[in-house]
Formats: C-alpha cells, structure tokens, sequence
C-alpha cells in the first residue's frame, strides 16, 4: 500500500513518515502542494494524507481540483485548526476524514486501515482466502490457524494479491506499489519475494502468469 503524505511541517514529515514505514506502508513524502498534485498523476497511491496549510496550493486547493478531476483517492486530512466550520468545509470539499494535530498515533493508523478497507469495498478488516487469514491491523498471517511470519515485504504482496484475488498484477504494479521513489529496486526483488512466500503458505496460491504477472486465483 503506497501513501502520499503531504505535510509541510518537517519535523511532523519525518515521524509520520517513519511511522508509517514502520507499519509496513510505502510512503512518499512531499512538503509542497504542487508537487503532490503532479504526484498523483504519476504513481498509484492508495491513500493521501493531506495536511491544510502548505505552500504553493492549500490543501483544501489541491482536494478541490483533484476531485474536480475525477480522482477518487481517499484522503484524510490532518489539520491545526479545531472548528467544526474547518471540519465541515474539508469534508465537503472531498476529504474522506478529517483529524486534528496532535492526534494519536494508534487512532491515526486505524483510520487509515479503515479508508483503505472502504476503498477496496471490503466489509472485514481481515481477509480470509481457503485456510490463509490475513491480518491488516496486527500485520499477522495465519495458516489453518497457525502463525505464518512473512517480512514486511512479503506481507504487503500477499496484502496486493489477496486483495485483488482473481486479477493479474505485473510486476511494475506490484512494485509501484512495494517502492517509494527513494527506494533501489533490484531487479528480481519481485520474484524472491514470491518465491518465499510460496515456500510458507503454498506453491499453487500464487500463479504465474507467463509474460504477464502474478495472481492468486478468485477461489480457494
Ligand atoms: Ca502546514
């Protein structure tokens, strides 16, 4: 899962960016909001955290003509401003929720986990696929009830692939999603990823698709 952060503040920047990482996110940092709207035009992120004042284009700006445009993206916004006319006009203007600085760093992480689930039009937080349970929030993966430890890449793979069961993903999708624009990615990541991952919960749960990615199929 790929994030755009937009925050100004450069302290702020850093922890929420670290945080994030922690949690396994992909997670693009920019400060200014002109870059983050061409950004969005040039990677596939699932998630913006908007931050309202910022140079070049506010943040309510940048929410405006993206949704203008069409773009669907969840957004949540952080402000410093606490009154209900600020809550209200975010949301109003496309914003999906709305906290306040300073916020709490569990809460924050919920809500995110809640965006990405209603944008994936997924009712349960976790995702079950035959005997494989996959946990979003603990960042566990069971197999007939057994833990599975799987590194944070091959966890955030499996979260793609289960997520989109049924559809092929190629390795640009998947790594577009996996590496932010400071990451080095070599170049059979990918596939050692997958390999392991079929070594621990199976050789028939993901597919190859010869020449054009990986899937794991609809059904279990
Ligand atoms: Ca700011």
């Amino acid at each position: 899962m790929r994030i755009l952060l937009v925050e100004d503040d450069p302290q702020l920047g850093q922890g929420m960016r670290a945080a994030l990482e922690q949690v396994g996110y992909t997670v693009d940092w920019l400060t200014d909001g002109l870059d983050a709207r061409n950004a969005l035009t040039t990677a596939p992120f699932d998630l913006m955290v908007l931050d309202l004042g910022l140079p070049s284009l506010s943040g309510i700006s940048l929410l405006k003509e993206i949704r203008e445009e069409g773009n669907k993206i969840p957004v949540l916004i952080l402000s410093a401003h606490d009154t209900t006319a600020d809550r209200v006009s975010g949301l109003d203007c496309g914003a999906d929720d709305y906290m306040i600085k300073p916020f709490d760093l569990e809460e924050f992480y919920a809500r995110i986990r809640a965006l990405l689930r209603r944008r994936m039009d997924r009712a349960s937080p976790a995702i079950s696929y035959g005997s494989i349970i996959l946990d979003p929030a603990a960042r566990t993966v069971t197999l007939n009830g057994k833990p599975v430890f799987l590194p944070s890449k091959e966890f955030s793979i499996l979260f793609l692939l289960l997520e989109n069961a049924g559809r092929v993903m190629s390795r640009e999708q998947i790594e577009e999603k996996l590496y932010s624009w400071n990451d080095a990615v070599e170049s059979n990541a990918t596939e050692v990823h997958i390999h392991h991952i079929r070594k621990k919960l199976g050789k028939e749960l993901i597919v190859t698709v010869r020449g054009v990615g990986y899937m794991v199929p609809k059904t279990a």
